[in-house]
């Protein structure tokens, strides 16, 4: 069981991949809505897998994930894209995340891409 830290601007889909994953037995240990709050957070709090939704504002996934590789890369990072966003997907790929979910998911989408790194 992994612990979790959850980034996405909208509260709802925290809310959402928080029952998720601590119904499955996951520790939730942090949330944040933009890659911003997600750097300060990491300066405290160490998890095993970040959750990095790709547009959010004031900083966004593609540039937290930069700076969440060059400073712990030992954290696995799974971005969450929405539909239309390949070539960001892509990107996010090479530059180090793990993985990907696309919007909308179902819950046991979200198990089974934590299961394959946690
Ligand atoms: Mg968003």
């Amino acid at each position: 069981m992994a612990k979790i830290m959850i980034v996405d601007d909208s509260r709802i889909l925290r809310k959402i991949l928080t029952n998720t994953l601590t119904e499955a037995g996951h520790e939730v240990i942090a949330d944040a809505g933009n890659g911003k709050e997600a750097l300060l957070l990491l300066e405290k709090i160490k998890p095993d897998l970040i959750t990095l939704d790709i547009t959010m504002p004031v900083m966004d996934g593609l540039e937290a994930l930069t700076q969440i590789k060059a400073n712990y890369p030992d954290i696995k990072v799974i971005m969450v894209s929405a539909a239309g966003q390949k070539n960001k997907v892509m990107e996010a790929l090479k530059g180090g995340a793990s993985d990907f979910l696309q919007k909308p998911f179902e819950p046991e989408d979200v198990i089974n891409i934590i299961s394959k790194f946690a």
